[in-house]
C-alpha cells in the first residue's frame, strides 16, 4: 500500500533521511523506533507530504505522492495521521473536529457527517461529550478525538507520531486500546511509538532507526529478543 524506495530528506546541509526504502502492505501495523532525531517523523511527515523529499520515490497504491493542491488534501484523507500533540481546533466541539474533514474535503453532507462522527466518537469511547470543546477534555480524550477525525476521512492507511507521548500515564491505555482495536479491525498503521509493550505485542513488525536509516527490520519478537544489529542492541539496553 505504502510503497517507500531509495528515499533521501536533507534539511539544508544535513541529511534526515538516507536512502530509506521501506514497504508497508494493507493491514500491516508497523511500529517505528529509534533514538530522538533518527527521522522517524521526517519519514511519517514525507509520506503524508507534510515535507517534501530530496530524492527517491513514494507511492501509495502505485501512485506518486501529488505535488499540491486538490490531490494533496485527498492524499492527506487517504494516509492520515495523529500527532503527539493532537492538533484539534481549540474552538470547536469535539463532534466538529470530526466532521469538518468529510464535510470540507470530502464533500459529505452536514446531517450524514455529523451522524458518522457521532458514531465514530461513541467508537472510541466518547460517548457523551460529543460537544466538549478540546479544553474540556482530558488529553486521551483529545487524542482520541483525534483518531475519530482521522477515521472520518475513511484512510487507506494511519500514521501516527508518538501518539502517547503527550498523555498522563493512566491515560495512555484508553489510546492504546483503541488503536489496537483499529489494528485488529485491519487498518493499515505505521506508528511512531516509545510503547515497547504496544510494538511487541500489537504490532506485526518493527522498523529500527538511527541517524536517518533503517538499520533493522523484523518481526517484535525476533526484534526484542535478539536484534541482529549492534545499534539495534544497544537502543534496546537503553530503554528495556
Ligand atoms: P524524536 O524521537 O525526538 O521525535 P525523530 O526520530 O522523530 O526524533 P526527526 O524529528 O525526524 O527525529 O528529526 C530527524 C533529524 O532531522 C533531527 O536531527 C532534526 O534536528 C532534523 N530536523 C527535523 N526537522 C527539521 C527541520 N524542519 N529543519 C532542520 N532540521 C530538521
Ligand atoms: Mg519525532
Amino acid at each position: 500500500l505504502i510503497s517507500v524506495r531509495g528515499v533521501d530528506k536533507y534539511f539544508g546541509d544535513f541529511q534526515a533521511l538516507k536512502d530509506i526504502d521501506l514497504d508497508i502492505h494493507r493491514g500491516e501495523v508497523v511500529a517505528l523506533i529509534g533514538a530522538s532525531g533518527s527521522g522517524k517523523s521526517t519519514l511519517c511527515r514525507c509520506i503524508n507530504r507534510l515535507e517534501t523529499i530530496t530524492s527517491g520515490t513514494i507511492t501509495i497504491d502505485g501512485k506518486p505522492l501529488p505535488e499540491e493542491g486538490k490531490d494533496l488534501a485527498k492524499l492527506r484523507s487517504e494516509v492520515g495521521m495523529v500527532f503527539q500533540s493532537f492538533n484539534l481546533f481549540p474552538h470547536m466541539r469535539a463532534v466538529d473536529n470530526v466532521t469538518l474533514g468529510p464535510v470540507k474535503v470530502k464533500g459529505v453532507a452536514k446531517a450524514e457527517a455529523q451522524k458518522q462522527a457521532m458514531e465514530l466518537l461513541a467508537r472510541v469511547g466518547l460517548q457523551g461529550k460529543e460537544h466538549n470543546l478540546p479544553a474540556a477534555l482530558s488529553g486521551g480524550q483529545q487524542q482520541r478525538v483525534a483518531i475519530a477525525r482521522a477515521l472520518a476521512m475513511q484512510p487507506k492507511a494511519l500514521l501516527f507520531d508518538e501518539p502517547t507521548s503527550a498523555l498522563d500515564p493512566e491515560v495512555i491505555k484508553e489510546v492504546l486500546d483503541v488503536m489496537q482495536e483499529l489494528a485488529e479491525a485491519g487498518m493499515t498503521m505505521l506508528v511512531v511509538t516509545h510503547e515497547m509493550g504496544f510494538a511487541r505485542h500489537v504490532c506485526d513488525r518493527v522498523v529500527f532507526m538511527d541517524s536517518g536509516e533503517i538499520v533493522e527490520e523484523a518481526e517484535p519478537e525476533q526484534f526484542f529478543t535478539a536484534p541482529s544489529s549492534e545499534r539495534a542492541r544497544a537502543f534496546l539496553s537503553k530503554i528495556l
